[in-house]
């Protein structure tokens, strides 16, 4: 096209929105799942979770952002590469929780019992450690890192948490 004298191929990966040179405007989701190991009890609770046990927890990490458009670019048609959304989960929340015992700081017995344990692997909640408490908290972690590191580019979105294949709570932005 003649574009101020200049003749320029129209090409629509430089459709590009003021600031965001290079990336589609539409943004996109994309999610990472993690898995981990972790022991817990819901001291309160009617039936089976009161006693000590453990799951196979798995968290998927939800973020969106502008599907990068720069030809020849390593993360070209991407939001992000997922091992750069794995490494900040991974670092933040599922290495401090695998093989921990998770303990609500009020669970008095059990939080006094994994202190004689020398070396235990123990993180303390400020509620009991539930599905929802666990993708609330993930969440509030998570947030302010992904953000701190990518800026206005990508936006954590929602944290799933499954405490079974069946049964696992959503944290979303604006939610909490
Ligand atoms: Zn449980």
């Amino acid at each position: 096209m003649d574009f101020q004298g200049k003749n320029e191929v129209f090409d629509p990966r430089k459709c590009r929105r003021p600031g965001a040179r290079g990336y589609n405007p539409a943004p996109m989701r994309i999610t990472r799942r993690l898995e981990f190991d972790a022991g817990h009890r819901i001291p309160n609770h009617g039936s089976q979770c009161r006693h000590l046990h453990g799951h196979r927890y798995a968290i998927e990490i939800t973020l969106s952002g502008p599907v990068v458009t720069i030809a020849g670019a390593a993360d070209e048609g991407m939001v992000m590469d997922f091992s750069e959304v794995k490494a900040i989960a991974q670092q933040h929340v599922v290495e401090p929780w695998d093989h921990a015992f998770l303990a609500w700081r009020g669970d008095q017995a059990v939080v006094a019992f994994l202190a004689t344990v020398t070396g235990h692997k123990t993180v303390l909640f400020d509620a009991p450690p539930t599905a929802e408490h666990l993708a609330q908290t993930a969440f509030r972690i998570l947030d302010p890192l992904y953000r701190s590191r990518y800026g206005a580019k990508l936006e954590l979105q929602q944290v799933r948490l499954y405490e079974t294949p069946n049964c696992w709570a959503d944290a979303r932005r604006g939610d909490t």
